[in-house]
């Protein structure tokens, strides 16, 4: 067959080399046939009889998710397992089968469509990412209706090519990823997804590379077709000739030496060539992540997205995390970070995180009820949080992080509920760091803009660029149809980052960056130049951020900077990043 090329998103980085491993979606062949009166009752029990034996298969994985499984899997399952017993799924289909007399398998999918087709009208790309929530649960059910209950090759352990398996689907369930977990593979390809689609989001935290969005890769690479993905290009080539597979063999060779080189400046501190030191931090999601930070060399966490503690731990009764459990996980990260800075940011929930998927129902999620102004119309939820992290202070140095301020009064509502959790604590004689620092999320435009009402406000500053971009451009951070037009170069983001660093640092406020521009070594240097000096990003980044920290000279680069910042043309900024990298 001719090679071919197929271009997508990256989501997970590196260079994967395998066999195509095709997962069919089941709905595309189910036997279509009516049935009688008399076989209607027998009918609906055996999709009754399917249905319970899916709950089952979701409450065994979500048992046995492993400990150091990302917390977001927990949720993905709860959300199955929500949509397996919603009338439209458990209920309508039983109709489909009394009234129009299909047989189990039709009177499913037919529903399935049905819904589907609604999705499809629906703007919000939240929303429109459930549609293939919905259609994974029914391809579960009808795996159990035709008996083909798995798609995936066992995995004997011995197969030595198991480990070059790329998996290719129209879209992967976060459960069925969990099952990969286990089985040797070298990365996956779906039609589906966007940067932050669930699917990609596991994959970033397996560390596996990945590309989504590919459109329809799955219709046309077959079943055992060579494949090489390039994770950091997105690009997927098919039946690659044998001098593009040999250069491929050799990148991937490459980058694996060089990922063994980086692992020697686990223990060199982070100072640029004219002796400035810069701190690396890391971002985690659970408290189980804090050895993985120390071993990367973090010299603390600069987020700590609470957020994956209420959505993973939720279970399958939807129910929040009490104050003791929650003081728990902050006091487990705090010790196991061993006297460094652990930054806990409060509840971001909201937008593409949702603390209950099934009552979304904001029009905009993202321009929502989200983050700290979720917080604050719960304020027992919030202070039940304050109190639970001002406890865990007590074992060693926490900093209170708030998301997406962007009004005085918010930031002033805030600060007043922190004292007032400070009170609470202090009638009940609980021990708490009096000084703990508060910090703000600069990640909304109108934050960057009045950067002097905050400084005057704050302890410190941490810039979430990931919303930054998606609330400057206007751009869906989630939605792959817009991926494109999310550019971190675009000039206005620029300066506003710049604005604010140097704000932040002319009134001695320290400032970070947490977003994924900070783990990103093409923007290092632009960063420095920028006056940063603190980053914080995935473990598994920072050696690589600090051996661009460690070639740079902050004298060598600070004109070059400067006229990054003048400039206006996209081309130019491009080409003058670029250049800032060679000096
Ligand atoms: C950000 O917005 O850049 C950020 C770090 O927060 P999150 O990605 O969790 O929204
Ligand atoms: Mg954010």
């Amino acid at each position: 067959m001719a090679s071919f090329t197929l271009h997508g998103i990256p989501v997970s980085r590196g260079i994967a080399i395998g066999r195509a491993h095709l997962l069919a979606p089941a709905a595309l062949d189910v036997k279509h046939y009516l049935i009688s009166q008399e076989q209607v009752e027998a009918e609906v029990l055996r999709l009754q009889k399917a249905i319970a034996s899916v709950h089952k298969e979701l409450q065994t994985i979500w048992n046995e998710l492993p400990k150091d499984a990302p917390a977001e899997l927990g949720a993905f399952i709860d959300v199955h397992a929500l949509i397996l017993s919603d009338p439209m799924i458990a209920e309508v289909p039983l109709d489909i089968i009394r009234t129009r007399y299909y047989n189990a398998e039709w009177a499913l999918v037919t529903q399935i469509d049905e819904l589907s087709a609604q999705f499809d009208e629906i703007e919000d790309a939240y929303l429109r990412e459930r549609k293939s929530d919905i259609q994974q649960v029914g391809e579960r059910v009808l795996k159990v209706l035709t008996g083909s209950a798995s798609t995936l090759p066992s995995h004997d352990g011995g197969d030595e090519n198991a480990g070059r398996m790329i998996v290719v689907a129209h879209d992967i369930s976060p459960a069925d990823m969990l099952q990969f977990k286990d089985r040797a593979f070298g990365g996956f390809v779906t039609d589906l997804g966007g940067q932050n689609s669930h699917t990609a989001i596991v994959a970033r935290s397996l560390d596996i590379p990945a590309a989504v969005g590919m459109s329809n890769a799955s219709a046309l690479i077959e079943q055992d077709d060579m494949i090489v993905i390039d994770g950091d290009a997105g690009v997927v080539i098919v039946d690659p000739p044998p001098n593009v597979l040999e250069q491929y063999r050799e990148l991937q060779q490459r980058l694996m030496r060089e990922r063994k080189k980086l692992g020697k400046l686990k223990k060199t501190p982070a100072i640029t060539r004219d002796g400035t030191e810069i701190t690396l931090l890391a971002n985690i999601e659970l408290p189980d992540d804090c050895p993985g930070a120390l071993d990367s060399g973090a010299m603390g966490v600069g987020l700590f997205r609470s957020e994956f503690l209420f959505m993973g731990r939720a279970g399958f009764v939807n129910k929040l995390p009490s104050e003791d459990e929650q003081f728990e996980s902050y006091r487990q990260a705090v010790v196991a970070m061993k006297g460094r800075p652990v930054t806990i940011r409060t509840l971001d929930i909201g937008a593409d995180k949702p603390l209950d998927s099934a009552e979304q129902t904001a029009l905009n999620p993202a321009l929502g009820l989200r983050a700290i102004r979720f917080c604050l119309a719960e304020p027992q939820m919030f202070l039940q949080q304050l109190r639970a992290i001002l406890r865990a202070s007590a074992y060693g140095p926490i900093k209170l992080l708030i998301p997406m301020l962007a009004h005085a009064f918010e930031i002033d509502q805030s600060l007043a509920m922190i004292e007032q959790a400070k009170a609470q604590l202090r009638e009940q004689n609980k021990k708490f760091d009096p000084l703990i620092p508060v910090g703000a999320m600069i990640e909304i435009p109108a934050a960057a803009l009045t950067l002097p009402m905050f400084v005057k406000r704050m302890d410190f500053l941490s810039v979430g660029t990931n919303d930054l971009i998606q609330y400057t451009l206007a751009i869906d951070r989630a939605d792959h149809e817009v991926a494109h037009l999310y550019n971190p170069l675009h000039p206005a983001v620029l300066y506003l980052l710049a604005s604010t660093i140097s704000i932040g640092a002319k009134a001695g406020v320290p400032i970070s960056v947490c977003g994924e521009m900070a783990g990103d070594t093409r923007m290092t240097r632009l960063l420095l130049g920028m006056g940063l000096r603190e980053f914080s990003m995935h473990p598994t980044q920072i050696l690589s951020v600090k051996q661009e920290i460690l070639n740079t000279d902050l004298n060598a680069i600070a004109a070059q900077t400067k006229k990054i910042l003048r400039t206006m043309e996209p081309a130019a900024i491009v080409s003058a990043v670029e250049q800032l990298r060679e000096l």
